[in-house]
């Protein structure tokens, strides 16, 4: 069993066998079986008998008007920076180290006096890309669009909607977001 060179790969696609192949750059072997570790074009070093994968830039990979999830990274007074991690409706997850910026102007279609009262760090959101260069800058305005799903400040557990708040159980604890409608209807692969 082998892949064809040049053949783009994702994270997680079968290589080859150890008995083929050493994993190189950008593979890992697991059970004797070589996988891909990242979204890119699949090599083979005939010298080292090495098993290749080189990634692609995932910035090629995502454009204007994507709709992407992503994780809350850092926030500052007026604006929140996210990790984009899938971008919808591609056959397959394309997990990508790419981060945004979404501006408190572009958080809701209602006014936002503080950012904290919208995200939180470890959030998942849903945004839609605005602008790739020269910064990536992503909005979650429109009822679709922003958290979809909450970590409890207090405790970590993902929390439950209650009407337009977020509430953890555990703690017996309200939160504000700005929320997606799909909250909590989105199924999420754990990482
Ligand atoms: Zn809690």
């Amino acid at each position: 069993m082998q892949v064809a060179e040049g053949k783009l790969v994702y994270p997680g696609d079968k290589l080859g066998t150890h008995e083929e192949w050493m994993p190189g750059e950008g593979t890992y072997e697991e059970d004797g079986v070589i996988y891909s570790k990242v979204l890119g074009k699949v090599k083979y070093d005939e010298d080292k008998l090495e098993a290749i994968v080189e990634a692609v830039n995932p910035v090629s990979s995502v454009g204007i008007g994507d709709v992407v999830y992503g994780t809350i990274r850092d926030k500052r007074s007026s604006m929140a920076t996210m990790t984009i991690n899938v971008i919808e409706g591609r056959s397959r997850s394309v997990r990508t180290d790419l981060d945004g910026t979404i501006h408190i102007s572009k958080m809701s279609d209602d006014y936002v006096d503080s950012v904290e009262a919208v995200f939180l760090k470890g959030d998942i959101v849903r945004a839609k890309v605005l602008q790739m260069d020269p910064s990536v800058q992503l909005s979650t305005m429109g009822k679709n669009f922003g958290v979809v799903r909450g970590y409890c400040f207090n405790c970590r557990r993902p929390m439950e909607r209650k009407g337009n708040l977020l509430y953890c159980e555990s703690c017996d604890r309200r939160e504000t977001r700005k929320l997606s409608k799909l909250y909590g209807k989105i199924k999420m692969k754990s990482k």
